[in-house]
């Protein structure tokens, strides 16, 4: 992405999309960057994503940079405050209190890059990200290749022994290929919904 961006003061990027549409990827490119430049340059991501590695954000294709992990808001805060460059990898999963923690972050005139699934496997506003999509100063949505039809995928497929997940499952269960897949709308079936989640 070619832009310009403020040449004094903190901002906030979002990148969101789908499972798989490369959020990691880019969030790594750009701290990469931002260190390259000489900045001081951080990536935190929540305690609960603990896939791979839990010393570094790492992509479905294998690119990866050291990241610390924070339990909460609070700790995003604590770690970050004083960086330059601070990357957010799956921001969806950190408490309200997340909102609040980057407004800080770019006080101190940080640039703050936060990536994390706007929608769940539900294709519902997931956590923050309604606000945080609100609040940012640059907004990237990308899109994967749907598992399916190999079309431009804007959602994510849950599937509990291939099929698609009810719609009242949990939503936070941190998986891979072989239990979410990217999907286009077409191609996306929503789960079915049980009397309880109604009533
Ligand atoms: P995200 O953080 O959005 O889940 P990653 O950055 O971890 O995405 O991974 C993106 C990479 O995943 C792509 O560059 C590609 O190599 C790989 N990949 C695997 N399946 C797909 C897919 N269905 N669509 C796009 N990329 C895919
Ligand atoms: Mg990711
Ligand atoms: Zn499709």
């Amino acid at each position: 992405m070619i832009r310009t961006h403020p040449n004094r003061g903190g901002w906030l990027e979002v990148v969101c999309g789908p499972m798989f549409s490369g959020k990691s990827e880019e969030l790594i490119r750009r701290l990469r960057r931002a260190e390259i430049a000489g900045q001081r340059a951080l990536i935190v991501k929540p305690a609960v994503d603990n896939r791979y590695d839990v010393g570094h954000v790492v992509s479905h294709a294998g690119s990866k940079m050291r990241a610390v992990s924070a339990g909460s808001s609070a700790d995003v805060l604590r770690l970050a405050a004083g960086y330059d460059a601070v990357g957010i990898d799956e921001v969806q999963f950190f408490d309200d209190g997340i909102v609040d923690a980057i407004e800080s972050l770019i006080a101190l005139g940080a640039r703050v890059v936060a990536a994390g699934l706007a929608q769940d496997f539900r294709a519902q506003p997931f956590g923050s990200m309604p606000t945080l999509l609100c609040v940012a100063d640059f907004v990237d949505k990308l899109e994967a290749v749907c598992h399916r039809c190999g079309g431009p995928a804007t959602l994510t497929q849950r599937l509990v022994d291939g099929r698609p997940a009810s719609f009242d499952g949990a939503t936070v269960q941190i998986g891979a290929l072989d239990s979410y897949e990217a999907r286009c709308r077409p191609c996306y079936e929503p789960g079915e919904r049980s009397e309880r989640a109604t009533a």
